[in-house]
């Protein structure tokens, strides 16, 4: 079965094309041939049917909610549990990135429970499979590597992070520069480094890579070139080890397209906030505009407790400098296992990042315009229809009902709408109406 990318290329409009194009409000050609020049993902299994979102150039900016177990805390019930609260609240897709527990049956049970295009990161369990088998990660057998890409393809994963960059330049950079404060913090990237050393050898995804694609090809499942040497410091963003791996990340998406796979690049990580637009370009110019995807990302190292807010700022900038596609960051980031409510609340964050994103990078203001004519109007009912969260706005609204019901609690009687407007409207220009 032809990809998606290899159907655009022939000229070829799928279903999964259509829906992408009704969903944006966009012509199906222009989606077309974004997907035939690689600026445009959707991410699939020919083994899975899930709801189709399209990621990349012209599209909204997309989220992603993280789930998966511990090795300290394995409970596939909370997991399910925060799937299904991923996907009531929004979340376009998911990732599954268990590492305690039976990972083949919690990933079957994710995949069976929702029905987003799921994510995954299957170094995790080639890499704890040999810690259960040989008793170290750092013995771990390549082609088990590849045994664990192709299980989970046929399991319906639509997307997989698979950290093909680091190869022993990568290494090299990043003993020559020093190191880093805030040393490795991918859990992928951390494994296949200490791998790679310890075996003095090369990294097999970035050696074989040719066998990845392929793998993925076989299934249309987006590659996405994982960022295992991203800065996990503000201090260490946008050094030489992380964009060497992204000027190598860059040049795979590339062979990957024209071997007729789906690709995605991902970004940082800690990232101060006036090197967002740098990374964005460097990744769009050096890829030919492959959909971005950045984890978080986080401007400041040090709002532990909040860092779904600090992720927020990084994530609106993100988007509206060009980044696609977005990772929630949850409020125990840094700190434990998120509950679901803390899914909840990540995603409410990065919902409302990517909407900022995007009133730049596509001028999506229609709805901010509604609700500043519902807001003059005091029309409670409109405002609830047009905002992000209408459930949590009139819940609030409804706990603290004001006397007079055309305003609310916070100013009563002193409310500057109803005191001031009936003089104003007589004068309201036609556009400002609503
Ligand atoms: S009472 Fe104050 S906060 Fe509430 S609607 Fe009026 S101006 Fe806005």
């Amino acid at each position: 079965m032809p990809t998606q990318i290899e159907l655009a290329r022939d000229g070829n409009i799928s279903d999964e094309m259509e829906r992408v194009a009704v969903d944006e409000n966009l012509p199906v050609e222009e989606i077309r041939e974004n997907i035939a020049q690689g600026r445009l993902i959707i991410p699939n299994n020919l083994n899975r049917k899930s709801k189709v979102v399209g990621i990349g150039r012209g599209l909204r900016t997309k989220v992603n909610a993280s789930i998966g177990t511990s090795t300290d805390i394995v409970d596939p019930d909370m997991e399910a549990a925060k799937a299904r609260t991923a996907e009531e609240n929004g979340a376009d897709t998911l990732m599954e990135l268990s590492t305690g527990g039976d990972l083949d049956r919690i990933r079957q049970t994710i995949l069976a429970g929702v029905n987003l295009p799921v994510g995954s990161v299957p170094l995790y369990q080639a890499f704890l499979y040999a810690i259960k088998q040989k008793g170290s990660a750092l013995k771990m057998d390549p082609e088990y590597l590849f045994e664990v890409i192709e299980k989970q393809c046929e399991d319906g994963i639509s997307f997989m992070a698979i950290h093909c960059g680091i190869n022993r330049i990568t290494l090299e950079r990043l003993k020559r520069q020093g190191y880093r404060h805030g040393g490795l913090v991918s859990r992928g990237g951390a494994y296949m480094s200490a791998w790679m050393i310890e075996n003095n050898r090369e990294n097999p995804l970035y050696e074989h890579f040719d066998r990845v694609v392929e793998i993925l090809r076989k299934h249309d499942v987006v590659l996405s070139l994982g960022n295992g040497l991203r800065a996990g410091a503000v201090e260490d963003s946008s050094d030489r080890a992380q964009i060497q791996e992204l000027i190598i990340n860059c040049e795979l998406a590339q062979i990957g397209q024209d071997m007729g796979c789906q690709m995605m690049v991902e970004g940082p990580g800690h990232i101060p906030i006036d090197e967002i637009e740098a990374n964005v370009i460097l990744q769009k110019r050096m890829s030919r505009g492959a959909p971005f995807y950045m984890l978080g990302p986080l401007p400041t190292d040090i709002a532990a407790g909040y860092d779904h807010i600090s992720a927020a700022v990084g994530a609106s900038l993100s988007s509206a400098f060009g980044a696609d596609f977005i990772c929630y960051v949850t409020p125990p980031e840094h700190l434990a296992l998120p509950a679901p409510e803390d899914v909840k609340v990540g995603l409410a964050a990065a919902k409302i990042a990517a909407h900022i994103g995007d009133m730049i990078k596509r001028k999506d203001r229609d709805r901010d315009r509604r609700m500043s004519h519902a807001r003059r109007k005091l029309d409670w009912e409109e405002q609830f229809r047009v905002c992000l969260f209408p459930q949590q706005a009139a819940s609030i609204r409804d706990s603290r009902s004001p006397s007079n019901t055309k305003t609310c609690t916070m100013c009563g009687d002193s409310c500057a709408l109803n005191i001031v407007d009936h003089y104003f409207s007589p004068y309201l220009s036609e556009d400002k109406k609503g």
